[in-house]
C-alpha cells in the first residue's frame, strides 16, 4: 500500500484561496489553522477545505499544484464543486473523518488494490470507511415568474440567502423532505412540480465537514401563510435577473444560475 499524494485547495477567512500538496489532508488543515501551515493562511484564519485530488506521486501533485494555481478562482472551485478530476487526478473530496468508529483506530488514506481512489482504512482494525454524501433536497418556489429565498439566521452563512430546503430525516423521500423543509421555514404548503437537479457541496458546521448531495425540486405554493420560521430569518421573492449577492453554499449559486438561465431561455 503506497502513501498516497493530494493537491488541495483551501478557502481562506478572507474568502481568498490557497493551494497545496500533501500526503494528509486532514494534518495539513489543522496545521494551517493553527498557525503552522503557510505564511499566507497564518494571518487569514480560518481556513476550510475546498477539495482535493489524488495525485500519483509527489512530482504529478506539484505539476498540478502549479496548473491549478494559475487558474481563475471560479475555475478552480467549479472543480472541486462538481468533484471534476484535475489533471488526470481523481477528486477524492473534503476533510475525511479521523477515527474508526469501531474501534476508535486512525483512519489513513490508502490505496487498495482494484481501487480507482484512496480508501479510509482503519490503522488498528484494519476496516475500509465507505464515504457517502448526506442526502439533501430542497424546493425553487415559484410565484409570478418570482423565486422563494430565505435568509439564514443560524451558522452557517448566518443572514446569506438561501433556497429553502435542509437535510433529509432517515426515511425521507427526496420530494416529502423538501416539502417539509419549505413548511418549516416559510410556512407555505407547496408542491412540487418537476425535478430540477442534483448538486454536490460540501457543509462545514464547527469542525465537521460533510459532502451533501443536493436534490432540487421545481414547485409552487398550494397553501399555507407566508411566514419565516426555524432557521430562516426573513422571506423574499426575487426575479431572475435580481437575485441577491449573499447566497449560502457554493451549489446554491450553480442551482441559481441554472434557474436564471433556464428563465432566459423560456423567454
Ligand atoms: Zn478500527
Amino acid at each position: 500500500m503506497s502513501k498516497p499524494w493530494f493537491l488541495y485547495l483551501l478557502r481562506c477567512a478572507d474568502g481568498t484561496l490557497y493551494t497545496g500538496v500533501t500526503t494528509d489532508v486532514d494534518r495539513r488543515v489543522r496545521e494551517h489553522n493553527t498557525g503552522r501551515g503557510a505564511r499566507y493562511t497564518r494571518g487569514r484564519r480560518p481556513v476550510w477545505l475546498v477539495g482535493a485530488w489524488h495525485c500519483a506521486d509527489r512530482a504529478a501533485a506539484q505539476r498540478a499544484e502549479a496548473l491549478l494555481r494559475h487558474l481563475p478562482p471560479a475555475h478552480k472551485e467549479m472543480h472541486a464543486l462538481t468533484a471534476l478530476p484535475f489533471e488526470g487526478a481523481p477528486y477524492c473530496g473534503p476533510a475525511p473523518d479521523r477515527f474508526c468508529t469501531r474501534c476508535g483506530g486512525p483512519l489513513q488514506a490508502v490505496l487498495l488494490p482494484n481501487e480507482g481512489r484512496p480508501r479510509q482504512v482503519c490503522a488498528t482494525c484494519q476496516r475500509t470507511h465507505y464515504r457517502n454524501a448526506k442526502p439533501c433536497a430542497g424546493m425553487l418556489v415559484t410565484r409570478a415568474g418570482q423565486l422563494l429565498l430565505v435568509r439564514r439566521s443560524l451558522a452557517p452563512f448566518e443572514g446569506y440567502w438561501d433556497i429553502p430546503g435542509g437535510f433529509l430525516e432517515e426515511g425521507d423521500l427526496p420530494q416529502a423532505g423538501a416539502v417539509r423543509e419549505v413548511r418549516e421555514e416559510t410556512g407555505l404548503e407547496v408542491e412540487p412540480t418537476r425535478f430540477f437537479g442534483f448538486y454536490l457541496d460540501r457543509y462545514t458546521y464547527e469542525d465537521d465537514t460533510s459532502t451533501t448531495l443536493n436534490v432540487y425540486f421545481l414547485g409552487q405554493v398550494v397553501g399555507g401563510l407566508e411566514q419565516a420560521g426555524d432557521d430562516a430569518a426573513a422571506l423574499g421573492w426575487f426575479s431572475p435577473g435580481a437575485l441577491p449577492s449573499r447566497i449560502a453554499f457554493d451549489h446554491a449559486r450553480l442551482v441559481l444560475a441554472d434557474w436564471a438561465r433556464a428563465q432566459e431561455a423560456q423567454r
